[in-house]
């Protein structure tokens, strides 16, 4: 995932400066690991969550985060089956950590529990996705005209 407001050509635009790494208050942003070529910035929602402050898109002075021409963040939570809770192991971290309730839970039987979430509701912010201990979420994009990897 690239930083929000992410051009179509991204890679082309983007100088790997490292100023949107370093203008993000949450410092979920890091450099690309293995990639041929300047260091491009991916969101890693492992360090945290986005508030889309637009923080990085202010730093960029080559025009590759333009959230005036990009302004929708295209991408939306999924929960895997990796989740402790579909295990019968009770957890609900994600969803008591999503702030617009997109995240609900369906009892089943054996102590089981199922995740479910709204689409329409998901801001992806990856709140949910910094908080779950098992790292079971996944995001997929809903917006094709932003890249998603190099
Ligand atoms: S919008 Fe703000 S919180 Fe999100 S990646 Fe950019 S600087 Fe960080
Ligand atoms: S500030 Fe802009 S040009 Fe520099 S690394 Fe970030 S996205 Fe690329
Ligand atoms: S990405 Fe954010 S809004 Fe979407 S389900 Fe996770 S915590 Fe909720």
């Amino acid at each position: 995932m690239r930083p929000p407001g992410a051009q179509a050509r991204f890679s082309q635009i983007c100088s790997g400066c490292g100023d949107c790494l370093l203008a993000c208050p949450e410092a979920i942003l890091i450099r690309q690991p293995d990639a041929p070529g300047p260091a491009l910035p991916l969101v890693d929602f492992t360090l945290g969550a986005c508030t889309f402050c637009r923080a990085c898109a202010e730093a960029c002075e080559t025009g590759a985060l333009c959230p005036e021409a990009v302004p929708d963040w295209p991408w939306s939570a999924t929960i895997t089956d990796t989740c402790l809770s579909l295990s019968g192991i009770a957890c609900q971290a994600c969803e008591d950590a999503c702030e617009p309730r997109a995240i609900r839970f369906r009892l089943m039987t054996g102590g089981r529990a199922a995740p479910t979430l709204d689409p329409a509701q998901c801001t992806g912010c990856g709140e949910c996705a910094f908080t779950c201990p098992a790292g079971a979420v996944s995001f997929e994009q809903r917006d094709p005209l932003t890249e998603a990897v190099r």
